[in-house]
Parts: C-alpha cells; sequence; structure tokens
C-alpha cells in the first residue's frame, strides 16, 4: 500500500494533466483492459466492502454526490456532480475528483482529478458486465448519447469485448461528429445514424448515455429486438431514466448495488418485487449470466462507489516510479504529533 503518510510527508496529487500523461504512457486502451480486470476483482470480493447507497444532494439543475467505500486496507470516496443543464453553459456535466485513504491510520495516500477518471471506471464497468452477458461473438455497438463519456465507452467494448464497429446517434448531430473525428484512428469502424432505430440495426450491444433530468424514452420496446445486451449508463438519478418500462419487463437486468439502484436506475419505474441481479452474484457463479442467444440482458448502471475505489487504487499502483503527480502539503505533520499548536507557533 506504499509508505505511511508520516514517513513521506506529503502526499501524491494526480492533477487532470497528470492523469493524460499516465493515460498515454500505457495507452488508453491497455488501461481500460486492466481497468476492467481491477473491477472485476473488486468484484469478486464484494462482500469485503463497506456498502451504502451514495449521498446525493439534489438542486433544480442537478445532483451533488459522494460515493464512500472501503475494505479493511483501504476507503475511497468520490465527490461528483450530475447536471444535464452544464452542457449549454460550456460546462462538463458530470465533473469530479476523490481520494483514497489507509484504513489503519485513516491518512490520505492519494488526492486525483475523477472527471478523466469516471470516464474510464465507467466505460470499463459496462465492458466487465458486457463480456459476461453480450451475445457471443458480439461486434457491433449502438451508442446513444455522443457526450463526454462516448468514445471511452466504444473504446473499452473494443479493448474487452472485441468490438469492432460503432453505430452512433445523438439529438445533436455535433456530437456524433466529434466521436467519429475522435475515434477516427482507433480501428473501430463508425457510423453516424440518423435516429436511435437506425443506430441499433444490426448491434448486439446498445449501449444508452444521454443526459436529461427527465424520465426519457431513448429506447421503447417495439425497436429492441432478442439477443441483445443493453447497456443503459445515462438515468443514473431518481427522476432520470431512459428505457420504456416494457423492456424492462422482457429484459434480465443486472444491477450494482440493489439498494441504490433501486432509487437511481432504470427499475424506479418498477414495482419494489420487479426482480434484479447483482452482478457480483455472476461473478461469484451464484447466479446466472446469460442464458440463451436469444435473451434480453439489461446492464442498469449508475456508477457504484466500488469502481472508484478500484480506479483509484488501479492509479495508485501505476504512480511508482513515475513523475505523474505532485506532492501536496495536505496533511499537518508536527514533529510531536500532539505539539500542533507549536508547528503552527514556529511558522509565525
Ligand atoms: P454529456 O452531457 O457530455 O452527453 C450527453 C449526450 O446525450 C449529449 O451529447 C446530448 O446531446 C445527448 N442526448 C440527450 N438527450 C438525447 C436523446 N434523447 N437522444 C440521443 N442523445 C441525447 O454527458 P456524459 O458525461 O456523456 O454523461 C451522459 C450520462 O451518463 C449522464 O446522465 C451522466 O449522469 C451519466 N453517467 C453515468 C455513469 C454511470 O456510472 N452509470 C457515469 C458517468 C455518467
Amino acid at each position: 500500500m506504499g509508505p505511511l503518510p508520516s514517513e513521506l510527508a506529503y502526499i501524491p496529487f494526480v492533477s487532470v494533466e497528470n492523469m493524460m500523461r499516465l493515460v498515454h504512457h500505457f495507452g488508453i486502451e491497455a488501461v481500460l483492459a486492466e481497468m476492467t480486470d481491477a473491477v472485476e476483482a473488486d468484484y469478486r470480493r464484494w462482500e469485503q466492502f463497506e456498502k451504502t447507497p451514495r449521498l446525493a444532494s439534489h438542486s433544480r439543475d442537478g445532483v451533488i454526490e459522494l460515493m464512500p467505500t472501503s475494505d479493511a486496507e483501504a476507503f475511497s470516496f468520490k465527490y461528483v456532480n450530475g447536471h444535464p443543464s452544464n452542457a449549454a453553459k460550456g460546462y462538463q456535466t458530470v465533473a469530479a475528483f476523490g481520494l483514497l485513504a489507509r484504513v489503519d491510520t485513516g491518512y490520505p495516500l492519494m488526492l486525483t482529478e475523477m472527471t478523466l477518471l469516471t470516464a474510464l471506471r465507467t466505460a470499463a464497468t459496462s465492458a466487465m458486465v458486457a463480456r459476461y452477458l453480450a451475445p457471443a461473438g458480439a461486434k457491433v455497438m449502438a451508442m446513444i448519447g455522443n457526450g463526454a463519456q462516448a468514445e471511452f465507452q466504444a473504446l473499452a467494448m473494443k479493448a474487452v469485448v472485441g468490438i469492432a464497429a460503432v453505430r452512433l446517434f445523438d439529438i445533436d448531430p455535433k456530437a456524433s461528429e466529434k466521436v467519429a473525428r475522435n475515434l477516427r484512428d482507433s480501428g473501430l469502424h463508425v457510423t453516424i445514424c440518423a435516429n436511435s432505430q437506425e443506430a441499433i440495426e444490426g448491434a448486439q450491444i446498445i449501449t444508452t448515455c444521454t443526459a436529461d433530468k427527465a424520465y426519457a424514452t431513448i429506447l421503447t420496446d417495439n425497436m429492441v429486438g432478442a439477443g441483445i445486451h443493453i447497456n443503459a449508463i445515462g438515468g443514473d438519478c431518481p427522476g432520470k431514466t431512459e428505457l420504456h418500462k416494457d423492456i424492462l419487463r422482457r429484459a434480465e437486468t443486472f444491477v450494482e448495488f440493489e439498494p441504490q439502484t433501486r432509487i437511481e436506475g432504470e427499475i424506479q419505474q418498477m414495482d419494489a418485487d420487479y426482480s434484479v441481479t447483482e452482478f457480483w452474484r455472476v461473478l461469484k457463479g451464484e447466479a446466472p449470466g446469460r442464458r440463451d442467444a436469444r435473451q434480453i440482458t439489461l446492464f442498469d448502471s449508475v456508477g457504484f462507489a466500488t469502481e472508484d475505489f478500484s480506479a483509484l487504487r488501479y492509479v495508485y499502483s501505476k504512480l511508482q516510479g513515475t513523475d505523474f503527480f505532485q506532492n501536496i502539503d495536505i496533511l499537518a505533520d508536527p514533529d510531536d504529533p500532539r505539539d500542533l499548536f507549536g508547528m503552527l507557533q514556529r511558522a509565525a
């Protein structure tokens, strides 16, 4: 876990610039693939984590959330917002930072930007689930909602699941053009489509990643055929969904942490007895994943704290031997731990 902060008076801070350097150094697809494995490894030891639905502060325009978790060794939290109206103001819909700390001393280990890291970990989580639930040999993905998360989602599905083609749709054609431009050299075959219906033609994986603080209907039941995996990540807040209820009635639905997803996910539209499977149970062999080629599987993703924990620990492990961080003086460190006031006095 690295040296105790008392041996190291400063803790590493990973700025946005350094996060970008880190990703480029290791390569984005390698980072996405390794992060997928890191997220999965922690899902496989699900019972070791302290879990709670995130703390959400709602306002007219959006939500600000704190997402904590810990195992016996480390604690993490993320501060993240979700403001669909931000785009019109020239701001990010989702922006975040996070902290990793030791459980034994409570001392912080690393502070980092998490706007990029959230996009990476959300894509890694989508890919982790799709590699177990998507129909065998899935090659085509529809990507509905072509905002900040979109390229990360497509590249993780390529790196982890073997997707070769992406079909794009966004109500704003400029967003789709941006994704097509950014993925030009990715090796993915990219097609811009005129509507959702056209985008999902021939796709085995449908990712919905739109942002609107509303009960939206990005997909209706008659659009979705058999043998599809839906990766619904945009509906992640009370009052914000993307799928018509009837799709949920036909699908086998998998979630991260059920108590949080009941509040925030697509399933907020359903009665409390609507059956869902927490995905960790599939990994542990306690519940079936995809049962047959014609089934519709749905990952009702809202984003869960253990995914941030995995991403933070992954980044922390990658810092060793690099200069992708600055040391910050965030922890008062008097020579005599009880003489905090003396330290202040001497600084006069
Ligand atoms: P963004 O604002 O950058 O992009 C959203 C895109 O959706 C925009 O390009 C917009 O034009 C498009 N859109 C809106 N309504 C649409 C519609 N009806 N049909 C097609 N396109 C439509 O946002 P982002 O950062 O890409 O995030 C997208 C959503 O994903 C947000 O709701 C966010 O809260 C959510 N999210 C979820 C997770 C998770 O873990 N599940 C993680 C990150 C973000």
